[in-house]
C-alpha cells in the first residue's frame, strides 16, 4: 500500500460528559435562519425552507479558554447555537425515525465574519470564507440523549463581558430537530459523527479583542473564553 505524503491528521473529537468515550467528528452542517427574530434582524421574514452550509470538522475548538482573533475580518460575530450530534447513519430519513439518529447535544458558537458574509451575499457568492475559517466552531462537551432526554425546549444564552446579548428558548426554532434531520437527509447521507448547528436566536453581534465570551445551554453545557 502506498504511504501518504504527510502524516494523516487525527480525527477531531469531542469529549462526552459522564463517559470515557469521545465523539469523532466527520462533518459540520449548519442551518441558516432558524429563529424568526434572527431572520428579521438579518433582513428576512417568514418561514422559508431550511438551508444549509458547512464547516470542516477541524473548525471545532473544544472547550477553549483563549482564542485568537481571526485574520481577514474586522467584524467577527457570535451566533450561539444548539448542536445536534448524529450517532446513526441514514438517508431519506422519515420523521418518525429522526430522533433515533441523535446521539446527543452540545453548545456551539457559529462564528461568522459578518463583513465577509455581507460582501458574499451582495455578490451572490458562497459563504465559505465567512463561515468555515480556522477555529470557527468553538464547542462544549457533548451530553448524550440518555443523560438529558429528547430536547424540545430549554434556554440558550450568550454573554459578552457578562452582559447578555443572546437569550432564547430552543422551542422558538422554526424547524425542529427532527424536521432538520429529515430535510438534510434528503440531500446527503447523514452520517454518524456529523454535527448539526441548528441556527442562532436574535442578538448576534460583534466580538472584540480582549472581550470575554460566555454561553450556556439547558443550564448544563457551558463555554467561556477570551479573545486575544
Ligand atoms: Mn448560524
Amino acid at each position: 500500500m502506498s504511504k501518504p505524503i504527510f502524516e494523516i491528521r487525527p480525527t477531531p473529537s469531542i469529549p462526552i460528559l459522564q463517559s470515557e468515550q469521545v465523539f469523532p467528528v466527520r462533518h459540520i452542517y449548519c442551518v441558516g435562519r432558524n429563529y424568526t427574530e434572527h431572520a428579521k434582524e438579518m433582513g428576512y421574514s417568514g418561514r422559508e425552507a431550511p438551508f444549509f452550509f458547512s464547516k470542516p470538522a477541524d473548525a471545532i475548538v473544544v472547550n477553549p479558554t483563549n482564542l485568537s482573533y481571526p485574520t481577514g475580518t474586522s467584524e467577527l460575530h457570535h451566533e450561539v447555537e444548539l448542536v445536534v450530534a448524529i450517532g446513526k447513519t441514514g438517508q431519506l430519513i422519515e420523521i418518525d425515525n429522526a430522533w433515533d439518529h441523535v446521539y446527543g447535544y452540545a453548545l456551539g458558537i457559529d462564528l461568522t465574519k459578518r463583513d465577509v458574509q455581507a460582501e458574499a451575499k451582495a455578490k451572490s457568492r458562497p459563504w465559505d470564507m465567512a463561515k468555515a475559517f480556522d477555529q470557527s466552531a468553538p464547542i462544549s462537551s457533548i451530553i448524550s440523549k440518555q443523560a438529558i432526554e429528547h430536547v424540545t425546549e430549554g434556554e440558550i444564552s450568550l454573554c459578552i463581558n457578562k452582559t447578555v446579548k443572546q437569550q432564547a428558548n430552543i422551542n422558538q426554532m422554526i424547524w425542529s430537530i427532527p424536521e432538520i434531520i429529515v430535510e438534510l437527509s434528503q440531500h446527503i447521507t447523514l452520517q454518524a459523527g456529523d454535527l448539526i448547528f441548528t441556527g442562532t436566536p436574535s442578538g448576534v453581534g460583534g466580538i472584540k479583542k480582549g472581550q470575554h465570551v460566555s454561553a450556556s445551554l439547558f443550564g448544563k453545557l457551558h463555554l467561556e473564553f477570551v479573545y486575544s
